[in-house]
């Protein structure tokens, strides 16, 4: 197979500041990038080079498969394919960027600016030499392009390393930490589009996840705990193997509907799927919080005095990176990661069965404790049968 591009360099930002973690931060971010890379079925040699991951390819690859991969790398803010110079002159240089525009810029009409780094400190011309010769070589072959130096549309970048490099196009990667530099944390994971969307937020800081799943046979089908795997799936793409743990909800969710009352299932509902959720977190030892898709005032259990109420309930910390916003950026965040067309099947989640006609929107926390007092004889044993009801399994 013949590709365009030999190699893509990786570029990273923030990790630049992390002073002594910076080794922590590089070596982890090069491990996601050989596990990535290991997806695509093709062969490339990873290495850094001051601050920058370079991956040259020893095979023939599929460019859109490499990119897609390359763009689910937490910690990677721009990826770059480059083309090598094979004739380290520079007159080779000259040709390779004249070549380089033809193939990849139809419509000379365009203002440029070519950048030279030069790494390599034993190469004959200096950087601003070799920025003047190559910019010549291309307004005699291109006479319709304009040099800008402030602000060109195209930015031709020459590094001149033991092997020269020349790229132009920079497109945009994740952002974010590498995943592994921030510990772990459990995501509430539900069928909608929510929770998917929270969860990426987190990982993308780097912490891998964990997930629970309450569902509620036979009110909730198959096919709805089929659609969390499949999120847990596409999110795994990003987020590595992911633990999902599967918990029967059902006989908590009668318990409650039976002797609490109506207005106010969701939010008791809600407090012991956090007091599940932070049970299993304790059990694994390493998740260090929850991680939920709530927003502000989204449905009635979101108010602020809903959210209050539900993290009474435990004392770990619970994450919502999406406080803040409103459910059309969910949606677009959704469909940019991959997880919106199995969040809009129509699979009830345990949720939307119990749900009360006017659920209370301002709970007031002693008036809860009350209602939750009716099932203080058998709720220790609901939640030790709902724990061992787990039905875990790895996903990736
Ligand atoms: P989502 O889009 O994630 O389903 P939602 O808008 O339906 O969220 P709620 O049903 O109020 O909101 O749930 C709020 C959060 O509680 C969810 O984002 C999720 O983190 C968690 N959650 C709700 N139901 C479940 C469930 N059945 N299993 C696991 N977590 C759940
Ligand atoms: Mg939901």
């Amino acid at each position: 197979m013949e590709n365009r591009y030999q190699a893509f360099l990786l570029k990273y930002a923030e990790i630049g500041v992390k002073g002594k973690n910076r080794y922590v931060f590089e070596e982890a971010l090069e491990k996601q990038v050989r596990i990535h890379l290991r997806r695509t079925d093709a062969e490339f040699e990873v290495r850094r080079i001051n601050g920058r991951i370079y991956c040259e390819a020893l095979s023939g690859y599929d460019y859109d498969r490499v990119i897609s991969e390359l763009k689910k790398i937490f910690g990677v803010v721009g990826i770059c394919p480059v083309n090598h110079v094979p004739d380290k002159s520079i007159e080779g240089i000259k040709a390779a960027a004249v070549k380089f525009v033809g193939e990849n810029y139809p419509d000379k009409n365009f203002t440029f600016k070519v950048d030279t780094r030069r790494a390599n400190k034993a190469y004959p011309k200096t950087s601003m030499e070799v920025d003047a010769d190559v910019g010549e070589a291309l307004l005699d072959a291109y006479p319709e392009m304009k040099v800008d130096v402030h602000k060109p549309e195209v930015l031709i970048h020459i590094e001149l390393r033991e092997q020269i490099f020349l790229y132009s196009k920079i497109i945009k990667g994740a952002g974010g930490l590498p995943l592994g530099t921030n510990g772990r944390a459990l995501l509430l994971l539900s069928g909608g589009f929510d929770s998917p969307v929270a969860g990426y937020m987190v990982s993308r800081r780097g912490v891998y996840l964990d997930a629970v799943y309450f569902n509620a046979p036979p009110y909730t089908s198959d096919r709805a705990k089929q659609k969390v795997i499949d999120l847990a799936r596409v999110l795994s793409s990003y987020t590595g193997s992911i633990r999902l743990h599967i918990i029967n909800f059902t006989e908590i969710q009668m318990a409650i509907y039976e002797r609490c009352p109506h207005d106010e299932l969701t939010i008791i509902m809600r407090r012991y799927m956090m007091r599940i959720a932070e049970a299993i977190a304790n059990d694994s030892k390493e998740c260090l919080g929850l991680v939920t898709g709530e927003s502000i005032g989204q449905v009635a259990s979101q108010t602020l005095r809903s959210l209050f109420t539900t993290d009474e309930a435990v004392s770990i910390p619970v994450y919502r990176p999406l406080i803040g916003f409103d459910k059309q950026d969910i949606i677009d965040k959704a469909e940019e990661i991959g997880t919106a067309d199995i969040s809009v099947l129509p699979f009830e989640d345990c949720c939307t069965i119990f749900v009360a006609k006017h659920p209370v929107t301002k709970p007031r926390l002693n008036v809860i404790k009350d209602s939750e007092e009716k099932l203080s004889d058998i709720s220790g044993e609901l939640i030790n049968r709902a724990l061992a009801s787990d039905e875990a399994m790895d996903i990736w």
